[in-house]
């Protein structure tokens, strides 16, 4: 029998859904089944308050669906259903002046998938492509790693993984026990990439279940060790996949990358706007290619305009992480996957990211210590 969708399908008639008498296919609770090359990711949707009880099922489902002829990897996650009544927020409405404080069922929520080992995930995400969201993850884990503390990168950029390049890293993770990954090491950090688990070159069709799948293997079945400080380079933008990372990942907050001009400010905006909507708190807004630094003569440009970042943290009331330039070196050691924080410890743009990340520490610091802010709406 050929291996595909209906084949597994078949399959998994034999396995009781986690009601314990409807089979699985027909108990409403598979996510998706997704075959391809040979490689079969399934996700389950349990009640999070049910997940430990649900994990023999999905082991039995692994079980047999890795027994099936032509199967050469299986992946099955559970994916967490809300309890009733913990749907995502609406978005504030435009003219609302106080949206409430982040409340405990949404800290519930982010709680609810922790990742052992792990102290604190914060993401690295930005309205838009391009505006150097992955140069500033990159930087960044490295500078909260200068100043003293376990890192881990986790590079969840599904739409064009950039870490393999940034730290020049060409191996694959080593399998351990039988699906647990082995994070690849990078100047003292420890690395998983999407980049890692698909080809280069073959274009993805990413659905719903296949990004929960691969976000929470990353989370889950990877040795991460102890950890401190994780950092989730996410994808640009905020559609629908945005909006499931964030909410699948148990972030303590968001970093927003944003270049000064209006129009990546407007995207940067909407990024504030899905955290907040999903209720996670924003650390702050870093202004990357601020001015132009010419290499030749050393005279500062603003291409871009200048300080529109630092104004509209401001104006929606999240800290200022500070300013990066457009510099020619920044750019050259990015792509010889040697970044300016290992190849220029102690050279000026360190010196900026090491600030920033100082100032994220401290954005991390009062949130534990205060109550949690109110934010104010436009
Ligand atoms: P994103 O993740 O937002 O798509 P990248 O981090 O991949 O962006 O950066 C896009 C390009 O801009 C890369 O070639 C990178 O080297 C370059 N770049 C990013 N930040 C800077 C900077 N501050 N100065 C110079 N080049 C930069």
């Amino acid at each position: 029998m050929p291996l595909n969708q209906e084949t597994v399908l078949q399959a998994l008639e034999g396995i009781k859904g986690p009601d314990g008498s409807t089979p699985l296919p027909r108990s409403g609770a598979l996510g998706g089944v997704v075959v391809k090359d040979g490689r079969v990711f399934i996700s389950i949707e349990v009640d999070r308050r049910l997940a430990t009880e649900a994990e023999p099922m999905r082991e039995r489902v692994e079980k047999l669906v890795a027994g099936l002829d032509g199967v050469a990897s299986v992946l099955v996650t559970l994916t967490a259903q809300k309890p009733a009544g913990a749907a995502v927020a609406p978005a504030p409405h435009a003219h609302s002046h106080v949206a409430p404080a982040p409340g405990p069922k949404a800290q519930a929520a982010r709680a609810g998938i922790a990742v052992v080992g792990v102290k604190t995930i914060i993401a690295v995400a930005s309205g838009k492509g391009g505006v150097g969201k992955s140069t500033t993850a990159c930087n960044l884990a490295l500078a909260l790693q200068a100043l003293g503390n376990k890192v881990a990168v986790l590079d969840a950029d599904i739409y064009g993984p950039s870490m393999p390049r940034l730290f020049d890293l060409k191996g694959k993770p080593e399998v351990v026990d039988g699906r647990i990954m082995r994070p690849l090491d990078a100047y003292g950090l420890k690395v998983m990439s999407i980049g890692f688990l698909v080809e280069e070159e073959t274009p993805m069709i990413w659905r719903g279940p296949m990004v929960m799948s691969a976000i929470t293997q990353m989370l889950r079945d990877v040795q991460w060790g102890e950890i401190d400080i994780m950092v989730v380079d996410m994808p640009p933008g905020t559609g629908d996949a945005q909006l499931t990372m964030a909410q699948s990942v148990p972030l303590a907050g968001a970093v927003i990358v944003s270049t000064p001009q209006d129009l990546a400010l407007i995207d940067a905006r909407r990024g504030v706007a899905m955290f907040r909507r999903v209720e996670v708190p924003i650390l702050g807004v870093v202004e990357n290619m601020s001015t132009f630094i010419c290499p030749s003569c050393g005279t500062e440009t603003n291409i871009f305009g200048h300080g529109g970042a630092r104004h509209e943290a401001e104006r929606l009331g999240v800290p200022f992480l500070g300013e990066i330039p457009l510099a020619l070196d920044i750019r050259t050691t990015s792509d010889a996957g040697t970044p300016v924080m290992v190849s220029a410890p102690n050279g000026p743009h360190a010196a900026a990211y090491k600030a920033m990340a100082q100032g994220v520490l401290d954005s991390l610091a009062g949130q534990n210590s205060r109550p949690a802010p109110m934010i104010v709406m436009e």
